[in-house]
């Protein structure tokens, strides 16, 4: 790792001061200048870049629901440090109050130093709008006092910083993650028609659930899915199936949450196995490196639940977990993308996915209360109807089926979810 001298500081700091003034002039509004505290003479690692990215992620979202908006903005990633300025139609006064507010939020706020330059080019400090000093990263004193005394080391000053940005991260990677799972479980129910299944419409076989309920039960579950997401992140042992009994206890508590909010009804028992299992692979996998790769995931997923294969020789739900879930990366998710491409909309190609699943996947919902020729003739028929030009045509034809022989696809509703969670985390993993 490259380290700095004094004079690339002092340097570094004379171009940032060059380019507060050129936005003050090309603008003539205040300007926001957000670098680093990051103590000692290494300034940039790629950790310190995604708590960059985290905190300009959380300045933006900030400055949007305050409905300030960004006029210009400039981005300095170089090994003294990242930077970014930007012109702000907004006071200096407010951006101050602002600012501060984001520093004194939370730990990532810490390591902010998010200056507000007036437009008359001067630095507006915290005792403008009444504010105290900030605080140590390590003790309760104040930080400039700290820092003349050397109170701390560099190195452990820079430990800290760097344990600060691992929390954050993981915190927010954990968000990102249960929100995407909550949002698919939603998602998924919501498709109709489906096969003997609860959608919009019709509850199927199923006389003691209904939409409502399946979003209770999925909202309850939210907890869980992000716990789930810091197991991954966390994980430091030697093989990465270690996870698995940690995913599973908190699996258990997961079915006591779910139990308990729809009154003994078992809504999401299949889910909270298969979306536990990729949640803790995604973790594990953001934390590697913020490239949201969804076969990567997938095959850690499968890494995890190695030892999960079913004895039966079936494509069940845990067959499909030990071998990293291929009727999802082979069938459902292309033939989901594909359906959205030739333009359906996202609920029939949604179905499209579904009806993949029911093809390729030994339900062993369907098997315990159809048994084994049920089974095979609907995945027979499903077969038949993959990638019509009617998906809900089909779906309506597999549902009059599976109502006349008392059959729900529970477990490719699981894998459904499953793919609309990957499909939607890829579309939203982009900034963390
Ligand atoms: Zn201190």
């Amino acid at each position: 790792m490259k380290t700095v001298s004094v004079n690339d500081m002092a340097k570094s700091r004379e171009e940032r001061v060059l380019g507060q003034r050129a936005l003050l002039n090309k603008w003539q509004m205040p300007v926001l200048s957000l670098s680093m505290n990051i103590a000692g003479p290494v300034k940039t690692s790629p950790l310190i870049e995604r708590g960059f990215d985290l905190m300009l992620s959380n300045i933006k979202s900030c400055l949007q629901k305050e409905g300030i908006s960004i006029v210009e903005e400039r981005e300095t990633r170089a090994f003294t440090g990242c930077a970014w300025l930007a012109a702000v139609n907004s006071d200096a006064l407010t951006l101050k109050r602002l600012s501060v507010a984001l520093e004194d939020k939370d730990g990532l706020g810490r390591l902010m130093d998010l200056d507000v330059i007036d437009i008359q080019g001067q630095k507006v400090d915290r005792f403008a709008i009444g504010q105290p000093m900030r605080t140590c990263l390590i003790c309760d004193k104040a930080a400039a006092i700290c820092a003349r005394s050397r109170a701390h080391s560099y190195q452990e000053l820079f430990k800290a910083a760097e344990e600060i940005i691992r929390t954050a991260l993981c915190e927010a990677i954990a968000f990102l993650v249960g929100d995407c799972a909550v949002t698919a479980l939603k998602q998924e129910v919501d498709v109709t028609p489906k096969p003997g299944l609860v959608d919009k419409e019709h509850t199927g076989i199923h006389n003691d659930m209904d939409v409502p309920l399946f979003y209770k039960s999925a909202e309850s579950l939210r907890s869980y899915f992000e716990s789930c997401t810091k197991e991954g992140y966390y994980f430091n042992g030697n093989e990465i199936s270690e996870l698995m009994p940690k995913l599973r206890a908190l699996g258990l508590q997961a079915e006591k949450t779910m139990l308990q909010t729809t009154k003994g009804v078992n809504t999401h028992q299949g889910a909270i196995y298969a979306l536990g299992i990729v949640c803790g692979a995604a973790g594990l996998k953001l934390r590697q490196s913020p490239a949201l790769d969804v076969e990567k995931i997938l095959k850690s997923a499968g890494k995890i639940a190695e030892n999960e294969k079913s004895p039966r020789k079936l494509l069940d739900a845990r067959t499909q977990a030990a071998l990293g879930y291929p009727t999802i990366r082979d069938h459902a998710l292309p033939v989901y993308h594909r359906g959205l491409e030739v333009g359906l909309s996202h609920n029939d190609a949604a179905i499209e996915a579904l009806i993949a699943c029911m093809a390729e996947v030994d339900d062993t919902n369907v098997l315990r209360r159809g048994g084994e020729e049920v089974l095979l003739e609907l995945k027979r028929m499903a077969k038949a109807k993959r990638q019509t030009d009617n998906p809900k045509q089909a779906a309506l034809e597999l549902d009059t089926y599976c109502l006349q022989k008392r059959v729900s696809p529970g477990g490719c509703a699981d894998l459904l979810a499953l793919t609309l969670f990957l499909n939607r985390l890829k579309i939203k993993g982009g900034h963390i």
